[in-house]
């Protein structure tokens, strides 16, 4: 077993690392990282459990570190609050650590992999860059935000067709907030039509998973991206509403084809965490819902539903990926398989 720890472990992601990591046939969680708050208690006494599956003893047990370089295993999977993982996971990839984070502080950094594994395994190519570029003497390799791993998954089947626009309306989860997260008072019976920072996001986080590893770096993909996210009172699950522009004219049956069909590195390696299939489309015409839908395979399938044509550009559909999993731990985890499958830790 390969011994990971986890930065910012009390956290929304942080409690998600460990249940996915609680049967986890390679890596094992030996250190746990979080604020002052809860350095040097007990994780059991530093922060209330909040998941349905129950935590493993040894980790309840385990008492908390600060996130300072010393003690911790190689292999890092981060949840830190975006605030402090700018310098925290630095500070770990300059002693020499593997940081695997979902915090947006390096995702558009030149010399950092934004990975979803089935769509860019190839960018992990830009870690050889990171001692020359940084300093570092490990690495940081990053998963995207939550919203923008459904659209793109979504997306990534359609650049054959000519993608070229995609106007998105989000409808995301509280769990998306962390924990406490987004006020009940202000989310109940509600539609919260702004979150802030998140939608810079959509443009440039698509444009650089969508692109091509070439010359050394990550050509980004030219589709243009607008985004509106909300805020809805949902538990768990992220819903994409999306139009897209093709250059391509093309039925609705090769898109849904292209959607089911779609599959990438994690599947041709049969990696632990990878879905069968990535992406499902739903033929219901009231799906995919955050109720029904999220926990698909694990929580790691992206479901999809609702493709019509769409009288302004082309064609519209819904999309929907569970936050904390396919959106956040999971995707980091997967991250990690990849890299350890291809000798890269
Ligand atoms: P969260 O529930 O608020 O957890 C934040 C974690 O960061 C906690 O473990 C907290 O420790 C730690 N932390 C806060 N301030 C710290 C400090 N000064 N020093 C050290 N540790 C500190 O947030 P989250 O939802 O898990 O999100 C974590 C990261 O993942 C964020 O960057 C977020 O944008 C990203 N993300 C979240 C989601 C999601 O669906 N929630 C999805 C994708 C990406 P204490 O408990 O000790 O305060």
């Amino acid at each position: 077993m390969i011994e990971v720890g986890i930065l910012g472990a009390t956290g929304t992601v942080g409690q998600q690392f460990i249940a996915l990591l609680a049967t986890h046939p390679w890596f094992k969680v030996t250190w746990l990282g979080a604020s002052e708050r809860s350095a040097g208690k007990a994780f059991r006494d530093a922060t209330a459990w909040r998941l349905q599956a129950a935590a493993p003893e040894d980790v309840l047990a385990r008492v908390v570190e600060p996130v300072t370089p010393g003690n911790a295993p190689k292999l890092l999977f981060s949840g830190l609050d975006s605030s402090v993982a700018g310098d925290a996971e630095a500070a770990f990839a300059n002693a020499g650590h593997f940081v695997i984070s979902n915090s947006k502080n390096y995702r558009m950094d030149p010399a950092v992999p934004l990975v979803i594994p089935e769509i860019n395994a190839e960018h992990l190519k830009l870690i050889d860059q990171q001692q020359a570029a940084r300093g570092w003497k490990g690495r940081i390799v990053t998963n995207p935000n939550c919203s923008v791993i459904a659209l793109a998954m979504a997306l990534a089947p359609l650049r054959q067709f000519g993608l070229k626009t995609a106007l998105v309306t989000t409808m995301q989860a509280i769990s998306g907030a962390g924990y406490p997260g987004v006020a009940s008072w202000d989310i109940l019976g509600n539609v919260v039509p702004f979150i802030s920072g998140e939608e810079d996001k959509f443009e440039p986080e698509t444009q650089k998973i969508l692109g091509r590893f070439a010359n050394g770096g990550v050509e980004g993909h030219p589709v243009v991206v607008s985004a509106t996210a909300t805020r809805v009172p949902v538990h768990v699950g992220h819903t994409v509403s999306t139009s897209v522009k093709l250059d391509q004219k093309v039925t609705t049956d090769a898109i849904v084809a292209a959607f089911n069909g779609f599959r990438g590195r994690p599947q041709e390696l049969k990696l632990p965490s990878a879905p069968a299939q990535p992406l499902v489309y739903l033929t219901e015409s009231n799906r995919p819902q955050p109720a029904l839908d999220v926990n698909r395979d694990g929580g790691m399938t992206v479901s999809v539903g609702r493709l019509r044509p769409c009288p302004v550009l082309d064609y519209k559909f819904v999309a929907l990926g569970h936050n904390t999993i396919r959106g956040a731990a999971g995707a980091a985890i997967l991250n990690a398989e990849l890299m350890h499958q291809e000798g890269m830790l």
